[in-house]
């Protein structure tokens, strides 16, 4: 199918200023842009949009998180890291079966969509039922069997493995599988090494939550040394490039920065999730001047608590300036990039996130009569700082509508609220 989108603002920092736009036709052919140009004549049989209502930007790509923890929401406020996994998510977790992590993977996706989110990444149980939500919601994931490593090493990394096989390149290509080792405190080292072996076997990413706090590291070292990523480089899990996505990164030295970037990971920020839990706030200037690809994540929405990039990246974009006393230090397009390709990237996705001929049709339609985007004088300045996710009108995955007009397509959404409510209210008196 051939969709012309006609006259719609485009973002144009090619011609050497974030603030520029311009009025394009884009021609989506099937799930790809097919052409971008000033004019277009529409193909016999094409279907044209008057778009010149519209912004359209790249979707958002969150690049860690647990979607089906909108059912956990509100029950831990006021804890550290530790004790809220503990005390608070691993108990509820363990009375959790696959339904709640369908309607919860459901409820994340739609508030993701409803606030120009395209792609996300998950780290959870049941994944098959996180697979079928996103497979019915329209939008591109990487998902991951989250494993801790504590019992049963063996099934569980088989069981990750026949995930990995199972949905790998499924639903058209818009759902990637990788591995989810969870974290150094959670595994075992030779866990994790056995991950990144098979990962790459398979030619899969590895996600995995490292050094988010200073307890971490501190126990960590006690046990074997050095940090988590410095032990695991010396012991060569790292060798033969692994494709490495590490969540967090809140506490990282200039050695473990350049392990990173020496073997082309990328990290997952989580400013919100790191803020409200007290676990820290990174060393900005190091990592931006890391030359490691930085992108961006809402971690769960137990501990966020919302699955919204633009408030995620608004967020990360005052405290980056706030804690390097440095307002130039970061420029907007660079935060939009974190946002979009460098997230892409990072999830294996190579033809997503950014609006060009070839790219993936994963758009979003912001409208230009909302306030939030109003006078309109530079408008990634005002998608960064100033929009509210209601200006998000209609969203396109892979040259498919999931939302118009602020109608989910994929999603019931009245179904998939009464449904998280009454599983929540099941999980808190258990
Ligand atoms: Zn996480």
């Amino acid at each position: 199918m051939i969709q012309v989108l006609r006259s719609v603002r485009v973002l144009d920092a090619g011609r050497g200023s974030d603030d520029a736009t311009r009025i394009v036709d884009i021609l989506v052919d099937g799930m790809k842009i097919g052409r971008i140009a000033d004019h277009l004549d529409p193909p016999m049989g094409a279907s044209v949009v008057d778009a010149s209502r519209y912004l359209v930007t790249p979707g958002f790509v969150n690049a860690h998180g647990h979607l089906a923890m909108t059912i956990l929401r509100g029950f831990a406020d006021e804890v550290p890291l530790d004790a809220w996994l503990r005390n608070y998510m691993f108990p509820r977790e363990a009375l959790m079966n696959g339904d709640d992590v369908y309607y919860g993977a459901l409820l994340a996706l739609a508030e993701g969509i409803m606030s120009g989110t395209t792609t996300f990444a998950d780290m959870y149980f049941f994944e098959d039922d996180v697979a079928r939500a996103v497979d019915e919601a329209g939008v591109r994931a990487n998902l991951s069997t989250g494993t801790a490593s504590l019992d049963d090493e063996r099934g569980r990394l088989e069981k990750s493995e026949e995930f990995v096989v199972r949905w790998n390149n499924k639903a058209g290509g818009r759902i990637k599988a990788s591995f989810g080792p969870h974290a150094p405190y959670t595994t075992t080292p030779a866990f994790i090494r056995e991950n990144f072996e098979r990962a790459r076997d398979l030619g899969v990413i590895v996600q995995i939550h490292l050094h988010e706090t200073r307890e971490e590291i501190t126990g960590f070292t006690k046990a074997y040394g050095a940090s988590p990523i410095t032990y695991y480089a010396e012991q060569g899990f790292f060798d033969n490039s692994p494709r490495l996505l590490a969540a967090h990164c809140v506490h990282m030295t200039p050695r473990d920065t350049a392990i990173l970037r020496d073997v082309r990971a990328s990290i997952a920020l989580n400013v919100r999730s790191n803020l409200k839990l007290g676990s820290g706030i990174p060393d900005y200037r190091l990592l931006l001047g890391s030359g490691v690809n930085l992108c961006v994540g809402t971690d769960g929405a137990a501990s966020n608590d919302n699955v919204d990039m633009l408030e995620e990246l608004r967020v990360l974009g005052l405290v980056m300036k706030g804690s390097t006393m440095d307002a130039s230090g970061i420029s907007n397009a660079s935060l939009l990039a974190m946002a979009t390709a460098n997230g892409a990237g990072a999830l294996g996705f190579d033809d997503v996130g950014t609006l060009s001929e070839g790219a993936a049709a994963d758009l979003v339609f912001w409208d230009l009569e909302d306030e939030s985007l109003c006078p309109g004088n530079n408008m990634v300045s005002h998608l960064i700082w100033s929009a509210n996710s209601r200006a998000v009108d209609s969203v396109m995955v892979a040259g498919s509508w999931v939302m118009e007009h602020r109608q989910l397509v994929g999603i019931d959404l009245d179904k998939v609220r009464f449904e998280v409510a009454r599983r929540a209210r099941r999980l808190a008196s258990g």
